[in-house]
């Protein structure tokens, strides 16, 4: 395969049936990655693992729940039982239930459930994970955090923001952690990117399409496919001394 950033990488990736997952799984399998999608999805998460296999890249489905250490140890143990080791991790599971109420209003439950999910389930990844790239030597791990989790916003999201600036703060602290064992750990901090978490947003009444639009300077929105170029790129060797950063992906949004 030309131009393979990835030829024979063991790659893990969660949340990976739909969105911005799945755009990294296909990136990643058309690097020459051998791709396992976790994810609660198991229509979608298959159908994405169908369409890599019929344009030729090797992929395969777990149903895993990122808020049980239980399914992430499974997923893990998929990956490593088909190729021998994990080289990646891409911890991308999220979710945005808040729609756009303020702070007070939110309900102990919405503010659980996104930690649980958003913060608890990086960690939990991770715990799952580094013990195999301990013990073969290496790896490298992506995280999906957002913007939110580095700037303030005005659109009712307190405790996604909170969740995700958790996760940039767990991030730098592991990629310090583990840098002498040869694991690098990075996040990516997307703006506005079009997905169905997006669509949710909009029918939440939180902003229009171009009021979403007009969040970045540039005045669009990003593609799925476009943050999954970062994810490439930090998963990969053109990293190499690449570690604990917080990498945006937000047309300019956060460079004021
Ligand atoms: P999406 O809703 O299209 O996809 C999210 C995926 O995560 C789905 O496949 C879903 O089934 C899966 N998922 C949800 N809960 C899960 C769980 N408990 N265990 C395993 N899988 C679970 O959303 P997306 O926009 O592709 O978001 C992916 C990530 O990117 C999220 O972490 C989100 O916070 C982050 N992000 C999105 C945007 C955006 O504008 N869309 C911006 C910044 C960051």
């Amino acid at each position: 395969m030309a131009d393979s950033l990835l030829t024979g990488k063991s790659a893990l990736i969660t949340g990976a049936a739909q969105g911005i997952g799945a755009a990294i799984a296909r990136l990643f399998a058309a690097q020459g990655a051998q791709v396992v999608i976790a994810d609660i999805d198991e229509d979608g998460g298959k159908a994405t693992a169908a369409a890599i296999t019929e344009d030729g890249g090797q992929a395969r489905f777990v149903r895993a729940d990122v808020t049980s250490a239980s399914d992430l140890d499974t997923a893990v143990r998929t990956a490593v039982a088909a190729h021998g080791r994990l080289d990646i991790a891409v911890n991308n599971a999220g979710i945005e239930e808040q729609g756009g109420c303020a702070l007070h209003e939110l309900t102990e439950e919405a503010w659980d459930r996104l930690m649980s999910v958003n913060l608890k389930g990086v960690w939990l990844s991770m715990k799952a994970e580094i013990p195999q790239m301990l013990a073969q030597g290496g790896g490298t791990i992506v995280n999906m955090a957002s913007v939110a989790g580095l700037t303030g916003l005005p659109l009712g999201i307190a405790g996604y923001s909170a969740a995700k600036g958790g996760v940039i703060a767990l991030t730098r602290t592991a990629a310090i952690e583990y840098v002498r064992h040869n694991i690098r750990i990075n996040a990516v901090c997307p703006g506005v990117v079009r997905t169905a978490l997006l669509d949710q947003a909009i029918e939440a009444g939180m902003f229009t399409e171009p009021e979403a639009a007009a969040l970045h300077p540039s005045g669009v929105l990003i593609s799925p496919q476009e943050v999954a170029q970062t994810f490439l790129y930090l998963a990969s060797e053109a990293s190499r001394h690449v570690t604990g950063h917080a990498l945006p992906v937000d047309a300019g949004m956060t460079a004021g």
